[in-house]
């Protein structure tokens, strides 16, 4: 019979049977059993990187959220700030020990983010979540439809912040949902009863009970619910819910609206001062309800922000300036095989004005200069290449000689 330090003190397995095996002081592990130990230790390591030590001295402040968005997001300094005082309020809010004499219940205060796309809205929400380690979901709001209809219930959006966090109901419970191109299920007329909307209001109905705060019955794997299902509760009381959308055309109903409200008194004298660049800086509630967006889920989305068009200024900053920009990862691959890369400032100037010509945004940014390093990458890590400085001239040449129609596909997807 074995005797001990012969046999894994976990599962007894002998130290034949095993590939490695380590003796301790007073008894010995196989290899299976410390790589299952490992990956508990792994486990318990990532579950307490619980957001915040859950205490208000440790929640950071709205400054420090603001100052963290900024190492990442160029510009959207309006954006910014309504965001990081409403989730510092809501994390504040979670934290708030109700005792039976405080009767001021804090509410939930879920945010809107108008703006075109590619100005960065996922990318601030992306970037709150990571910073506060709170499980986080991208859904897209136009995969949607009513139930009983071909593609997704809206509970699916709760079954992806189960999938963020490993399925720990408690943590998704508290986690950020990012619901995208929210526009497109605004409703498409006026008139709600004149045909069937089920990509529209009828979305909207279902998200209403989410966005308020209800316990929902989610389909782990995600899919349609089908009766033999095991569900699982999740109570959405405290998700914070951030929608994004575009609203094409929106800047019209608010000129009309601001044009409506001058006419009669001070007609021609207001709107002249108007930033006519920049008409989502009026946008308020109303503009939404007449984009579509029925009332009731306006009224569950009480912070409304805008974000602006990205001007040349912002799209040169994107390019170098955030922490991992997409020229700090481009230095990165190449000093990873010893090649000290740099790129001269009029370089900088042409991706942007190339992203400006083919109307790419900062989406864009990162396909340009792939266009242009391409080459180098190939055949650079085979070469005894020590340094690369990318001229206008080198840039101008591979833009021009490559083929730019990938790029205006990619223009589509934007
Ligand atoms: P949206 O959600 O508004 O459509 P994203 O946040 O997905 O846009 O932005 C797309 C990409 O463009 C981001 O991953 C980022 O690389 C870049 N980007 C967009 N706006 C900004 C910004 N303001 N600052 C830094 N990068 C940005």
């Amino acid at each position: 019979m074995a005797k001990t330090g012969e046999i894994c003190a976990f599962c007894g397995r002998s130290s034949q049977e095993a590939k490695v095996f380590i003796n301790g002081m007073s008894g010995a592990i196989c290899d299976s059993c410390a790589v299952r130990a490992y990956e508990m230790v792994m486990e318990q390591g990532r579950h307490s990187k619980i957001p915040f030590g859950l205490n208000q001295k440790e929640l950071p402040k709205p400054e420090d959220i603001k100052n963290h968005l900024d190492q990442y997001v160029i510009g959207q300094e309006e954006a910014k700030r309504y965001l990081s005082v409403s989730v510092y309020n809501h994390y504040k809010r979670i934290l708030q020990k109700v005792t039976p004499d405080d009767d001021v219940e804090i509410e939930k205060s879920n945010i809107i983010m108008v703006g075109a796309t590619g100005t960065g809205k996922t990318l601030l929400a992306r970037t709150i979540a990571k910073l506060l380690h709170v499980p986080f979901a991208i859904v897209d709001a136009t995969v949607l439809t009513e139930a009983g209809y071909v593609g997704e219930d809206v509970e699916s959006i709760l079954t992806r912040l189960l999938q963020a966090a490993d399925y720990h109901v408690d943590m998704a419970q508290r986690g950020i949902v990012f619901i995208d191109e929210i526009d497109k299920i605004a409703r498409k007329s006026d008139n709600p009863s004149i045909t069937r909307d089920v990509s529209g209001e009828g979305v909207q109905q279902g998200l209403l009970k989410l966005l308020e705060g209800s316990i929902v019955n989610v389909p782990p794997q995600g899919g349609r619910k089908h009766p033999e299902q095991k569900m699982i509760a999740v109570d959405t009381k405290n998700i914070l819910f951030i929608c994004g959308g575009a609203f094409d055309g929106i800047e019209k109903k608010i000129a009309q609206r601001l044009n409506a409200r001058v006419i009669g008194y001070v007609a021609g004298k207001e709107t002249n001062q108007l930033d006519k660049d920049n008409m989502l800086k009026y946008i308020t509630p109303t503009d939404l309800k007449s984009y579509g967006l029925i009332p009731e889920i306006i009224g569950r989305l009480p912070i409304l922000t805008y974000l602006k068009p990205l001007d040349r200024n912002a799209l040169r900053n994107i390019l170098t300036e955030p922490k991992n920009s997409i020229i700090k990862q481009y230095l990165k691959l190449f000093e990873m095989d010893g090649i000290k890369l740099s790129f001269d400032e009029d370089t900088y100037e042409f991706i942007v004005d190339k992203a400006l010509e083919f109307k790419l945004g900062a989406r864009g940014l990162r396909s340009i200069v792939e266009v242009i390093m391409i080459d180098a990458m190939y055949s650079m890590p085979s070469e005894q290449v020590e340094e690369f400085r990318v001229t206008l001239v080198y840039a101008k040449e591979k833009f021009e000689k490559s083929d730019t129609s990938h790029l205006l596909a990619h223009k589509d997807r934007c």
